[in-house]
């Protein structure tokens, strides 16, 4: 159940760490280990669709910018002639998983550029188009869903996906990332706003954060919370650059963490569809590709452990205390 087009490797710029080799290496990868690849083409995203999350003039400032030719959004974010489409299909590609995932259980949507950082009104962090809350916004509005979970596991804080639905109760967005980071967001005190007060959960976590911290922050705190709010459709803004090869990010984690979250993802029993966001090892993220979907599958893994340092352990453990107290409020945690 992947989700995937050619049509991804042309928003490219090979001297930008966001860029095709990422998509290549990870669909190598899949054929290699995989007997049987089950691949469905992306649908192209809307004007409606985005528009239903982004404002007009965001749509604009893309489509304008990607038919002149391409640019720079920022320091860090680029548009090529190809980039409009490019990024319709990203966003299509989210909202194809979501049908698969509702009619065959989950799937996931290997697509670029990715989206998380993208805001109502703002392209930033490589991202254009915020393909998860375009995906989750048209699964509300076709009743497909009336309460959806997204949880981001890049290393960076989902800021733009926080802010899309931060007075929504209709979507839980439970967020866990390395901090401080890029883009500095992501504080627990950030809870959403109005009827969505409750409904944003940020777990910031220290560098040097390893696989036992991270689980145990899965274990503690999002799965009771996901549990809780009972969703209907589970999305996840998957991102690989939390791990321990990640040229970007300082966190430790290794391919057993990523089959964790596949398999712990998996037994909440709703229909899933992941979407891809960062990770710029390219050895790590094919790999942290395949362990999802082997935790998804139940396949057999094994990797050797990676023990973190005690002084991260104590942290993390002093921080999630801190984080329930916090919670508390709004869920029992
Ligand atoms: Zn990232």
């Amino acid at each position: 159940m992947i989700v995937y087009s050619d049509a991804y490797l042309r928003h490219d710029n090979a001297s930008h760490p966001e860029n095709a080799a990422r998509l290549k290496a990870i669909m190598d990868y899949l054929k290699e280990k995989l007997e049987r690849l089950d691949i469905t083409e992306p649908r192209r995203a809307t004007r409606n669709q985005v528009c239903a999350v982004h404002s007009e003039e965001h749509y604009e400032f893309i489509r304008t910018l990607s038919e002149a030719g391409g640019g720079s959004i920022g320091l860090d974010t680029y548009v090529t002639p190809h980039s409009l489409e490019v990024a319709l299909l990203a966003a299509g590609g989210a909202i194809t998983a979501v049908e698969l995932a509702m009619q065959k259980g989950y799937a996931f949507a290997l697509v670029r550029p990715p989206g998380h950082h993208a805001t109502r009104s703002e392209a930033m962090g490589f991202c254009l188009f915020n393909n998860i809350a375009i995906a989750a916004r048209y699964a509300l509005s076709q009743g497909m869903a009336r309460r959806v979970l997204i949880l981001d596991t890049d290393v960076h804080h989902g800021n733009g996906t926080q802010d899309i639905f931060y007075s929504s109760a209709e979507v839980l967005f439970i967020s866990l990332h390395q901090h401080p980071l890029y883009p500095g967001t992501g504080y627990v005190e950030e809870l959403g706003e109005g009827e969505g007060r409750g409904f944003t959960v940020n777990i910031p976590l220290p560098p040097g954060t390893g696989d036992e911290s991270y689980l145990r922050a899965i274990e503690e705190i999002v799965l009771p919370i996901a549990e809780q709010f009972s969703p209907q459709l589970v999305l996840v803004s998957a991102g690989y650059d939390t791990a321990k090869e990640d040229p970007l990010g300082g966190m430790l984690l290794s391919q057993r963490s990523y089959y964790e979250i596949g398999r712990r993802v998996k037994a909440l029993a709703k229909p899933i569809a992941f979407t891809l966001e960062g990770g710029y090892s390219l050895s790590a993220l094919a790999r942290g590709v395949y362990s999802t979907l082997a935790g998804l599958f139940g396949l057999d893994m094994k990797e050797a452990r990676r023990e973190e340092a005690l002084l991260v352990k104590a942290e993390v453990e002093k921080r999630l205390r801190e984080y329930r107290r916090v919670l508390r409020d709004y869920w029992e945690v």
